[in-house]
């Protein structure tokens, strides 16, 4: 999800900004370009150029040009707010052409603060970003650090920033809140340079004396001098790091594999596919994306939701919350089955296509299908500009950032969390109550947290895989919404470990797979407090009696669960309907931990492919 790299210092800045952009490269963007201060005849501008897609693009398009300054910043975007186009890329001028910035995030009051700026400002973009550019533009007199504290202080929002101005040539500031921005300090021949980017794997070329900037800090670097203060400008001390990371290791931010970092991106990603989604006071959420009226939203009977593995194992949880809150009738079809089947499809029919990819070629069959077919078709994805996202009349962006690791993570969390937002959005149109909106959405947003907690337990999750990963089969069992809970365990387990694994519904395994029960087949059941607890309760006690070793996860303060089994996963309580977007979490470490121990390549697991393109 968007990259940034700034640079200061005597080299000329282009090089060393397109290869930062290009390092950056793999975190996923939509659009590139670049601005640098560019002295002549004691004149400083501005100079920027900027391309749609990949950074090869942008590179095209400056080939012909002359930059010889030494001072200048660079983005990839990931867009959230208005189109990709040209105009929309970063860097983002203010009314004049005086100050740049390029920005990570999402500056969520940006409609107060145009508001505020009124019509003095002329703007040129769809983006959120530009409007802070204005912002920023608004207080300068002279002093860009201060103009940018004051900026900040009004924002709410997300945002890692970079700006440069003509009147300061020798300057570049950063600031961030709750996006990552690194520091790298080298110095060549007595001269230090600088270079600030969203994480160090540009910069590690260079150097590996680092500062790493935390929230609410902005950064100056100036006439070869580099101070970090506050938003009230005090200043704060900060020191220099070494890191030891190489540049793989840098993206994946110190973690061993890309899917760990991904599990443990969680708890922020989720913060991103709910944000400005939704209205505590009203109990409400709307996704803007949806495209539908509410005497549309009324007309819709039947909802269907298509797509292949984890995604539609999201679907299935997708199909509890539409039906507990909306009482709409909802199916999860497989979408290399809906393609060929006889779907009973009409235009009172809401058909949602998941993919992380967007790319997904059975979805999109899948969703050509549907739309002949004449129902509503709205994608949620995660790939901005996919296929999917382009080929449907709406839908929405899950922004779990880029998910490199072949199974899915922090994709899936965030695909529940967007059906779940969709659901209460319908729900509230239709049966929800205001109080029944409003507790879910408190609850959804101490998701965070508590998915932390259950990170927490990462090393106690290892050691109960370290006792079970030399068996040959496993079973994963749940009931309700852990149903499909169960089935993703078991799926994640079976892609990265390569052992067999199976999920059934608790009160199916006396129909048939009971038999299968030994002391060498281990049992992984779901079994927090909702409203099924008893019964599946007593599946484990059924399960008990045969002696296979059972492995729990059990909410928080259950200590009778201590006498079914020793391995037990403690996770926080929450409502039924978010208990998937906790259990998981320690499924997917389960899976993990348990890949690693077995020696398995985890980000890149044999036969399989992050994008299914082919039918
Ligand atoms: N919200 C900004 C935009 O849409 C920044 C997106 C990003 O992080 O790349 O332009």
């Amino acid at each position: 999800m968007c990259g940034i790299i700034g640079y200061i210092g005597k080299k000329q800045a282009l090089p060393v900004l397109i290869k930062g952009l290009r390092r950056l490269e793999y975190r996923g963007y939509d659009s590139a370009g670049v601005a640098i201060l560019e002295t002549d005849q004691n004149k400083t501008v501005i100079k920027r150029i900027r391309a749609v897609g990949r950074i090869d693009n942008l590179a095209d398009k400056i080939k012909d040009e002359k930059f010889v300054g030494h001072v200048g910043i660079a983005h990839t975007r990931w867009a959230t707010h208005g189109g990709v186009t040209e105009e929309n890329a970063h860097p983002h001028f203010g009314c004049d052409d005086r100050l740049a910035i390029v920005h990570n995030g999402i500056i969520e009051n940006y409609r107060e603060i145009k508001e505020m700026l009124g019509n003095s400002h002329t703007y040129k973009t769809e983006t959120d970003t530009e409007i802070l550019a204005h912002l920023i533009e608004s207080y300068y007199q002279g002093d860009l650090r201060l103009a940018i504290e004051k900026a900040l202080s009004f924002v709410r929002g997300t945002y890692a920033l970079v700006a440069i101005h003509s009147d300061h040539p020798d300057m570049v500031v950063a600031a961030r809140l709750g996006s990552p921005l690194v520091v790298g300090v080298n110095s060549v021949d007595d001269n230090d340079e600088y270079f600030v980017a969203s994480d160090a794997s540009p910069i590690l070329a260079y150097t590996k004396k680092v500062i790493f900037l935390d929230d609410n800090e902005v950064l100056e670097i100036s006439n070869g001098k580099m101070n970090t203060f506050n938003l009230k400008d005090e200043i704060v001390q900060k020191n220099i790091e070494e890191i030891e990371w190489d540049e793989s290791e840098a993206q994946k931010q110190g973690f061993p594999h890309f899917m760990l970092k991904e599990i443990f991106d969680q708890p922020r990603v989720f913060v991103d596919a709910i944000r400005g989604r939704y209205d505590l006071k009203n109990g409400i959420s709307f996704l803007g994306g949806l495209n539908m009226t509410e005497e549309e939203m009324h007309s819709i009977n039947k909802i269907i939701l298509i797509a292949c593995g984890t995604a539609s194992y999201a679907g299935m949880v997708g199909k509890y919350a539409f039906e507990r809150l909306a009482e709409i009738s909802t199916t999860v079809e497989v979408s290399s089955e809906f393609r060929y089947s006889d779907p009973i499809v009409d235009n009172k029919t809401l058909v949602f296509v998941l993919s992380q990819s967007g790319e997904t070629a059975d979805t999109l069959a899948a969703l050509r299908e549907a739309k002949r077919k004449g129902a509503f078709v709205r994608g949620i994805v995660n790939v901005i500009g996919s296929s999917i996202a382009r080929e449907t009349d709406g839908g929405t962006y899950i922004h779990a950032g880029p998910e490199l690791a072949v199974a899915s993570t922090k994709a899936y969390t965030n695909t529940v969390a967007v059906l779940l937002l969709y659901a209460l959005q319908f729900g509230r149109l239709k049966r929800t109550s205001l109080v029944t909106g409003e507790r879910m959405l408190k609850a959804m947003l101490e998701i965070p947290e508590k998915m932390s907690k259950i990170l927490a337990q990462s090393d106690k999750i290892k050691a109960i895989a370290l006792k079970y990963k030399d068996c040959k089969n496993m079973m994963f069992i749940g009931r309700g919404i852990n149903y499909p809970v169960a089935l993703e365990g078991a799926l994640k387990l079976k892609e990265i470990s390569y052992i067999h694994a199976d999920a059934f519904p608790g009160g199916e395994l006396k129909h048939g797979h009971i038999a299968l029960l030994s002391e060498d087949f281990p049992i992984f059941a779901i079994m927090t407090k909702d409203q099924l607890y008893d019964k599946m309760r007593s599946n484990v006690e059924e399960i008990k009696a045969r002696k296979a070793p059972i492995i729990l996860i059990a909410t928080e303060g259950d200590e009778s669960a201590k006498n079914l089994s020793e391995d037990i996963i403690f996770v926080p309580e929450t409502l039924e309907l978010l208990e998937p977007l906790l259990n998981s979490v320690a499924l997917q470490l389960f899976a993990y931990h348990t890949a690693v121990l077995l020696g398995r390549d985890v980000d890149r697991p044999r036969n399989l492919a992050k994008s299914v393109t082919v039918e």
